[in-house]
């Protein structure tokens, strides 16, 4: 598997389907509860995958506060600042609400949710999470203590306190000059820790893979099999389609290198469902792959894998409509546009991690009056949408990435167009 031929994407992509291919096999043998599940599916895949994770996550704090720091302290015009944040925050709105409306679109025109014959859950069955008032999100965006928000992983916090940081350096004078080498060089020694783990990626998606596979219920996906299909096809839609023809209309570069140089970073979000956890990876591959600037992709980076959620969008959008199919309740025009307005608001401030789509799903059901325990019924299958839906929504965040860097003149067009870069 670690041929040098075959270079890392290759490696990685070859960890990705031979643990596909190993999963699927004991999960179509049913190795459940012997001794194979407990020695390897529980025992040597999610020790290998877990610290694999655990390793990603360890870097995102660090990084992202480091990285960041030293993106704003070097922005030579302070008025960047404030355009960098405008753009980036609209185009990961409207990303989102485009992304939506074509869920909904395709969903009403499919009807994934007609003539399907599910029992339907009791009330009880799932319980919405409370969604915090706009308001809330917007005040708690300021860390009372960095340090806490830090300990807690709390990305918007932490982009604050970083941005705060490195515009006081910036100002400071010689003492800032003086940080701002310290800053710089623990940054390289942190992106330099990223390119260590790249090594052993192919192994720790491999297990990943293998375990998520031999666990999969593969009968649920048969049942929901319209659903399923729907959201997928969307979502191939909108990273194969959308993402290029948007990337290409705004920049005019080259969309097909973008979507090669993403691969690894999509299956890197696949096999970990975490768009936080990823942050490490879509970074240095923004900025050492795509030709970004540090000062754009260290702020654009974090954020949109805070905000921006492009592929769950989706799953909510084909969600709303096939759980109004199954319970038989018409939805109006109104009550479209209410999904897509709150879906899209509903993304700012949840941290990307592994199914919280799900809860944020339940707002939006809340929203528009339809049944929440209408959930219980896509659960099953969400782990492997799950997966896929992650893996677009990095691509958004690095489209946006590019986007921006283009138009601020912050875009290395000799690494974005060097293939091999
Ligand atoms: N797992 C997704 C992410 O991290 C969020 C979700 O849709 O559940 O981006």
């Amino acid at each position: 598997m670690a041929s040098k031929k075959l270079g890392l994407t290759g490696q990685i992509l070859t960890g990705m389907f031979l643990g596909a291919i190993v999963g699927f096999i004991l999960n179509k043998v049913g190795v459940q509860d012997t001794l194979i599940q407990s020695v390897f599916v529980d025992g040597v895949f999610r020790l290998m995958g877990d610290v694999f994770i655990a390793s990603l996550m360890m870097l995102v704090v660090p990084l992202v506060f480091f990285s960041l720091v030293v993106g704003t302290s070097s922005l030579s015009d302070p008025a960047m600042l404030g355009r960098l944040g405008g753009k980036s925050i609209v185009l990961y709105l409207v990303t989102t609400a485009v992304a939506i409306s074509i869920a909904l679109f395709v969903a009403v025109l499919i009807g994934p949710g007609e003539g399907v014959n599910l029992e339907k859950p009791a009330a009880t069955a799932f319980t919405a999470a409370e969604a915090p008032p706009f308001i809330e999100v917007l005040l708690n965006m300021v860390p009372r203590n960095p340090i806490a928000a830090m300990s807690e992983g709390n990305m918007l916090q932490i982009i604050v306190f970083a941005l705060l940081f490195g515009v006081a350096i910036a100002l400071s004078g010689k003492p800032g000059e003086r940080l701002k080498v310290v800053f710089e060089d623990i940054n390289e020694v942190i992106m330099k820790l990223v390119v260590m783990l790249m090594y052993v990626a192919p192994y720790g998606v491999f297990a990943l893979m293998a375990r998520v596979f031999a666990d999969l219920g593969l009968d649920m996906v048969q049942s929901l099999g319209w659903y399923f299909g729907t959201v997928f096809f969307i979502l191939l839609f909108q990273g194969f389609v959308v993402y290029p023809v948007l990337l290409a209309a705004f920049t005019r570069l080259n969309p097909m290198l973008f979507l090669r140089k993403m691969m690894n970073v999509q299956v890197f979000a696949f096999s970990i469902s975490s768009s936080n956890a990823t942050i490490p990876v879509n970074l240095k591959n923004a900025e050492q792959r795509l030709g970004a600037d540090n000062s754009v992709a260290s702020f654009t980076i974090p954020l949109g894998a805070t905000i921006n959620m492009d592929g769950t969008a989706i799953m909510q959008g084909v969600a709303t409509v096939f759980i109004s199919q199954i319970y038989g309740i018409d939805l109006t025009m109104t009550q479209y546009l209410m999904v897509i307005g709150t879906a899209t608001l509903a993304s700012i401030g949840t941290a990307g991690v592994p199914g919280v789509g799900l809860i944020m799903l339940a707002m939006v059901l809340q929203q528009v009056g339809l049944p929440v325990e209408g959930i219980a019924l896509i659960i099953g299958v969400d782990r492997l949408l799950d997966m896929t839906r992650t893996a677009v929504n990095v691509t958004g965040d690095s489209m946006v990435t590019t986007i921006i860097a283009k138009s601020e003149g912050k875009l290395d067009k000799d690494v974005y167009n060097n293939p091999n870069a």
